[in-house]
């Protein structure tokens, strides 16, 4: 094993701003997004990038300020290491800080593209090569009006996307319904759509809004809060159930494949710690036939590289796609080698390590370690 040594770690902070509408869930409405990026330097001259891009602070247990203290928390005891040998950095930082894995994330992105880097491979050939060179993207609509929805998946589908995703909740179920009754009227038959709550439903509403759609094809996915819930709706729907918010660990995608809870799952890289843990999930998924997406809840180029790379090595059949922030953000980081979606596809990345060179003189500074 080559011997290097992470010698300093930087920590930056940056505003992504959402271009045109905000971007609305049954959670929440956001115009800007509080990302932060990762730098690990080493002494072979090599830098490794990662980033965490909470959804806001109430998408999930993560949020902008808390990835910054707990890699503040991390950094320190990193310095010195060898990045080659992720498995022991990972390790470290676990003795340095409990939980947090969307922090984590963070650095265990920055260490495959330092790998990756090394022996001059992109990440998807570190992770037993890419199945295919270009991967299948989905939009997510936003909460709007049946109109409106229509109007946007008619546009989706003539740019070619084949992967539609519709959010619902937070609202009175039947506008919901009239949302979906007037999608699947302009639908064309071979674009898959996805439903997603992102929790906003109670059991008695999710029963409800499957039943009363069971003439149409879709999926449902994270309808309610808890596992607990999903595993008392399963019987009672009709169309398969997806985890997202809830698929927050390897324990938990296994524990409801084989509870037959889960039909598949919308995985969010940096929620279940990085590039490291993913390629685990995907195992896993391929293992048990179970169909994935590979996104994460937000973030820029550092991100959309990392879940292209990782659905890249997804079987092309259990693919559900692959989300990135591109369409909403007007900024890129790396402008040569921007992540970006062509007809409803995007290139898999083929430079050494994650494929793109961020600007930091993009992002503000906050803190560094050596
Ligand atoms: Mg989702």
């Amino acid at each position: 094993m080559k011997n290097i040594k992470i010698t300093e770690i930087h920590i930056y902070q940056h505003d992504l701003d959402i271009k045109g509408k905000p971007y609305k869930t049954s959670l929440s409405e956001v115009n800007s997004l509080d990302t932060t990026i990762v730098k690990i330097v080493t002494d072979s001259g090599i830098s490794g990038f990662g980033e965490v891009c909470p959804l806001g602070p109430v998408y999930q247990e993560a949020h902008a300020l808390g990835a910054r203290a707990a890699l503040a928390e991390m950094a320190p005891h990193l310095i010195g290491m060898n990045p080659l040998q992720y498995g022991k950095v990972l390790a470290k930082c676990e003795q340095a800080l409990m939980g947090h894995n969307y922090a984590k994330a963070a650095i265990d992105i920055a260490l495959w593209d330092i790998i990756g880097k090394q022996f001059n491979l992109p990440l998807c050939e570190l992770l037993g090569g890419a199945k295919r060179d270009k991967v299948p993207s989905y939009y997510a609509i936003s909460i709007d009006s049946p109109e409106e929805v229509a109007r946007l998946l008619v546009e989706k589908q003539k740019q070619g996307y084949q992967k539609l995703q519709i959010k619902v909740g937070g609202r009175d179920l039947a506008e919901d319904i009239a949302v979906v009754r007037k999608a699947f009227e302009v639908k064309e038959p071979a674009i898959e759509i996805v439903l997603d709550a992102n929790r906003a439903l109670t059991t008695a509403e999710a029963i409800r809004l499957s039943q009363s759609c069971r003439d149409l094809d879709f999926i449902l996915e994270q309808p309610c809060d808890s596992y607990e819930e999903l595993t008392k709706i399963k019987a009672n729907i009709c169309h398969p159930l997806y985890l997202d918010e809830c698929a927050t660990d390897i324990t938990v995608v296994s524990r409801s494949i084989s509870e037959g809870v889960a039909d598949g799952f919308g995985m969010k890289v940096t929620r279940v710690g990085g590039v490291s843990a993913m390629r685990c999930v995907i195992d896993v998924c391929h293992a048990h036939q179970k169909p994935l997406s590979c996104d994460d809840s937000w973030g820029g180029d550092i991100i959309a590289a990392v879940c292209t790379h990782l659905g890249s090595i997804v079987e092309p059949r259990l693919s559900r796609g692959v989300w990135i922030a591109a369409p909403y953000i007007s900024q890129p980081y790396d402008s040569e080698n921007t992540v970006q979606i062509n007809d409803g596809w995007i290139d898999v990345p083929s430079a050494p390590g994650l494929g793109v060179s961020p600007d930091t003189h993009l992002f503000n500074h906050t803190q560094s370690f050596s």
